[in-house]
């Protein structure tokens, strides 16, 4: 065991992240200093090597890694919206401005959150360096800013679609530089997984830390996330290419015989009890619904069979989606670094992401947001969409679907599913006047009955229309999409009792 240079350190207990944020921060910003001599190279080689001690010869990791670039992608996507609108809102300056004292209390709320999702988010800290080092961040605010203005497109000419090809990584002078020199050195698939892993959860961490940093600082909801399950069962306290006895000895030698003991017991009671959260995830990563119910998701038959790998989907729809974006490459094969190297197609692009994204002075067009490159009809003038009326104030998403109708009139509603964005036109001529002034009054007065019309009609007519199922847009799409869009939070109950409604009375449509 000892022929090759493990760097073992004794992490900080995640478990109290959230108990005790202080002291384990400080106790993070410690083990930083212990290991700033640490090289990306020793890094690397030491995950590599255990890596390629994996007993299925790095399947489960190669699809792990395929599944966390996905989820970057996606965290990147989500934030894009919340970036936009913070910059737009003068956040910049109010951050600044703030007192160094405050930026530090929402920085620590944003650390220990975003290292509460996940383990191995949390030990991603150890490749962060003096990135999260609080007094610095709490002097200069800038930094969390720059981090997220790197999400602003265009960024070194890029646009939002190519997220898909290649997610957006945080600079590092350090990394970037390990990164260059081992394109160039023809590494092992360990060795380009290792650095692939280490890349995107760094990244990762770092976007959750603005992520619940800025919420926090705003006083908005902080955002909770489901954690997948993974079917390969490992022992919490062993890195793979760690002995058992290795890590014992380690341990002892840190913390004394009692000391280790409590430390062994503490964090195998907190890996217990987040394991008891932990729920099997839909593949499809435009999907990656956590499985709430008693049966377990349907697994991809060729790949159980051949690989013994657990590719669970929570429908044929995502199976189908997953399949034509991305799983055919994979299916029941060995897989490659090169094979799981790209995110894929979270969702397919739609006209508009392949149209560039323009920052300007007046604040910022959102990302997936702007207008369709070639719109099928030229849009006419007059904004068919009334300014709000009284006091009703407008979500920032419900002002971006008004603008994108504004701008394309011949669109009755725009749904973004997991696969695709649904342009919804009705050709009926009867139906669309009785839509479009529901829909006026909804937009402009936010009137609770006819926004709950307007999703039971959107429901009601999708379904039945060809292709609806294969972008993604059932009815619990667009029932969620307009609860955010109208912040109503019981549309589901309200559409449901249009429906009842309707279902007793044969001759009502909606
Ligand atoms: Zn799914
Ligand atoms: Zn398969």
């Amino acid at each position: 065991m000892a022929q090759y240079a493990q760097v073992p350190f004794l992490l900080p207990g995640m478990h109290t992240a959230l108990q005790d944020s202080v002291k384990w921060n400080s106790d993070w910003e410690k083990l930083t200093n212990q290991f700033k001599h640490v090289s990306p190279a020793q890094f690397v080689q030491s995950s590599a090597l255990q890596l390629a001690l994996e007993s299925d010869g790095m399947d489960t990791s190669m699809l792990q890694y395929q599944g966390f670039l996905g989820s970057l992608v996606a965290l990147e996507l989500a934030l894009a919206p919340d970036t936009v609108r913070y910059l737009s809102g003068g956040l910049q300056s109010k951050w600044t401005e703030a007192d160094p004292a405050v930026r530090e209390k929402h920085i620590l709320i944003g650390l220990s959150n975003a290292c509460s999702i996940a383990k191995n988010l949390h030990d991603a800290r150890i490749y962060c360096g003096r990135d999260f080092q609080l007094s610095r961040l709490r002097a200069n605010g800038e930094i969390v800013l720059e981090w997220l203005t790197s999400l602003v497109m265009p960024a070194n000419g890029r646009k939002y679609s190519d997220l898909l090809d290649a997610p957006n990584y945080i600079p590092d002078p350090v990394w970037d530089a390990y990164a260059e020199q081992q394109k160039q050195s023809g590494a092992s698939d360990s060795e380009k997984l290792a650095l692939g892993t280490i890349l995107v959860l760094r990244s990762k961490l770092i976007f959750h830390v603005v992520q619940y940093t800025l919420k926090s600082f705003m006083g908005e909801d902080l955002p909770t996330y489901n954690v997948p399950k993974f079917s390969k069962k490992r022992n919490p306290q062993s890195a793979a290419g760690l002995q058992k006895s290795d890590i014992e000895a380690f341990t002892k030698m840190m913390l004394g015989k009692s000391g280790a003991k409590a430390y062994v017991k503490e964090n195998k009671a907190a890996w217990q009890d987040r394991q008891k959260d932990r729920k099997e995830h839909c593949t499809f990563v435009g999907c990656m619904k956590a499985n709430t119910g008693t049966e377990k998701y349907p697994r991809c038959k060729k790949c159980w069979e051949n690989m013994k790998r657990e590719v669970v989907y929570c429908s044929t729809q995502c199976q189908v989606a997953d399949w034509k974006s991305n799983h055919k490459q994979v299916c029941g094969k060995p897989l490659s670094f090169d094979s799981v190297s790209k995110p894929k197609l979270t969702r397919a692009r739609t006209p508009e992401e392949k149209a560039p994204i323009h920052a300007t002075e007046a604040g910022l067009h959102s990302p997936s947001m702007t207008v369709p490159s070639t719109p099928p009809n030229p849009p006419s003038r007059a904004p068919v969409i009334g300014p709000a009326i009284g006091n009703y104030k407008r979500s920032p998403l419900l002002t971006t679907q008004i603008e994108r109708l504004n701008r394309s009139p011949q669109y009755d509603y725009i749904i973004t599913g997991p696969v695709h964005e649904n342009f919804i036109a009705y050709p009926d001529d009867e139906a669309r006047p009785r839509f479009r002034k529901c829909r006026e009054k909804a937009m402009t007065t936010g009137d609770r009955e006819s926004i709950a019309i307007m999703a039971h009609f959107l429901c009601w007519m999708t379904i039945g229309s060809e292709g609806a199922i294969e972008l993604g847009t059932t009815p619990n799409v667009i029932v969620a999409q307009l609860k955010k869009e109208y912040l109503f939070d019981e549309l589901h109950l309200a559409v449901k009792e249009m429906q009842q409604r309707q279902n007793m009375d044969p001759f009502r449509r909606p």
